[in-house]
């Protein structure tokens, strides 16, 4: 399960970063997810208490959210937000793009109980 792994490697960064902190718990944590980046976010959310069980990040609230696609134009040079099944540049409409953002995973924040 794609979404189990997932979880896993971001929990290494999460609980690093509470060791860090001396945190005793971590109440949130927010996700930035490319829709090209394979992950469901409805798998990720029903993954995460298996993968967070025992954790200091057991309790914490999932927050996710979508990132945007970003292609740059191979002619234009331009750089613009393109959909999923539709990766065009949006100043010349040449389909000769390269994706340079959607396609990741990113933890955006930590909130961490340090009381
Ligand atoms: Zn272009």
């Amino acid at each position: 399960m794609h979404e189990l792994s997932v979880c896993l490697s971001l929990l290494q960064q999460v609980e690093q970063i509470a060791a860090e902190k001396n945190a005793r718990r971590v109440t949130k944590i927010v996700l930035s997810i490319g829709p090209l980046s394979g992950v469901e976010q409805e798998l990720l959310r029903h993954a995460y208490p298996m993968a967070a069980a025992d954790t200091v990040a057991a309790e914490a609230e999932l927050v996710m959210e979508s990132a945007n696609i970003v292609v740059r134009c191979s002619q234009c040079n331009a750089e613009s937000k393109a959909a999923a099944n539709r990766l065009l540049c949006a100043a010349c409409g040449d389909y000769r793009t390269r994706v340079i953002s959607g396609d990741e995973l990113t933890l955006m924040s930590v909130e961490l109980d340090t009381a």
